[in-house]
């Protein structure tokens, strides 16, 4: 009796730590900690999983994971860009997820079609003109801004950055590779400057007068507009939103995803997909999609009042894996037509 007793509680004495180590999942986000830690807290409340966050810039994680391969503390991985999900998956540090909630709550296009990344929120990528000196009738699609009228024109960042690299790869998915050449060669032509800089500069550089169009991705135009840097808001207020390539058989305006993939290596996998679930029901929507200015992937989730107030728009429906597949060539052509 007082034996049985006795293996009963070093059993319990045993089991006792590995539970507790059980329940938790390491995330590496390259969201920002504010941006993302008030979720999973949530998340540990609903569920008891402790979440073990590390943030970083986004290509430094994947270079991390790629470093520590099979060692990698990470469960998941929470980033920007299908460019970038697609290069993980080909650098072999994912795994696919099999979940129902998942293929429900996630449109098609915003997933991988081998289940190796799921996107979380949505972004566009659309064109914004100085509102002084553009007049949206001026504008129609991507395509057209290679036209002369714009020469000196416009404002872009660099074709280093993968969010230029998706726009190509979107229209190398649309059409030819010449006519994808064709239209960045002349785009480069209309440059105002020599590419510098992120996106929000690109939107001060406009307001400031060295260039009457800016592409930049809205989440950027959201933060500077409600965000508490007075100069951002009143650059980002001389600007507006135009949505391109919007006609009845146009594909509609470029987009990209913020995402999430268990990784390879993952210790905790069950755990790391309870909490992509977790991020895809409709409170979670909304909160994530808010606090980061953009759109939330799961459809009846309505996006925040600004974002509402720049009306509605035809996003390309391109399955964004395609954004992957197109990148290299993407980036040839880029590199081709001196974009810098
Ligand atoms: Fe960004």
């Amino acid at each position: 009796m007082f034996n049985k007793l006795l293996t009963g509680l070093l059993c319990t004495a045993l089991l006792l730590p590995a539970a507790a180590t059980a329940d938790e999942v390491n995330v590496y986000s390259a969201r920002k900690e504010k941006l993302i830690k008030p979720l999973l807290d949530q998340f540990t409340a609903a569920t008891g999983i402790k979440v073990n966050l590390l943030t970083g810039k986004a290509d430094a994680l994947l270079k991390k994971l790629e470093l520590e391969g099979e060692n990698t503390p990470a469960d998941l991985l929470i980033t920007t860009d299908a460019g970038r999900l697609h290069r993980a998956q080909q650098a072999g540090v994912l795994q696919p997820v099999d979940s129902a909630t998942l293929m429900a709550h996630i449109p098609l296009n915003m997933r991988d079609p081998e289940h190796y990344w799921f996107g979380l929120t949505y972004r566009a990528r659309p064109i914004m003109y100085v509102k002084a000196r553009v007049s949206p009738d001026e504008l129609s699609t991507y395509e057209a801004l290679t036209d002369e009228t714009w020469k000196g024109r416009i404002c872009i960042r660099s074709s280093s950055n993968i969010y230029n690299q998706s726009l190509v790869a979107s229209m190398l998915a649309s059409q030819s590779a010449e006519q994808t050449q064709d239209w960045a060669n002349g785009l480069v032509q209309n440059f105002a400057r020599p590419p510098k800089g992120g996106d929000r500069d690109q939107i001060k550089a406009a307001a400031a007068g060295q260039c009457d169009i800016a592409i930049a991705n809205s989440y950027y135009y959201a933060a500077m507009l409600a965000g508490s840097d007075e100069a951002q808001r009143a650059s980002a207020e001389k600007l507006a939103i135009f949505w391109p390539n919007q006609g009845a058989d146009a594909r509609g305006t470029h987009i990209n995803i913020s995402g999430a993939a268990v990784t390879k290596a993952a210790k905790h996998k069950d755990n790391a997909i309870k909490l992509l679930e977790y991020m895809t029901q409709d409170e979670a929507q909304r909160w994530y999609s808010d606090v980061n200015g953009e759109y939330p992937v799961k459809v009846g989730v309505a996006a925040n009042e600004l974002l509402q107030s720049w009306g509605e728009f035809k996003a390309d429906t391109l399955n964004l894996s395609e954004l992957g597949t197109h990148n290299a060539e993407a980036l040839r052509i880029m590199d081709k037509a001196g974009w810098r």
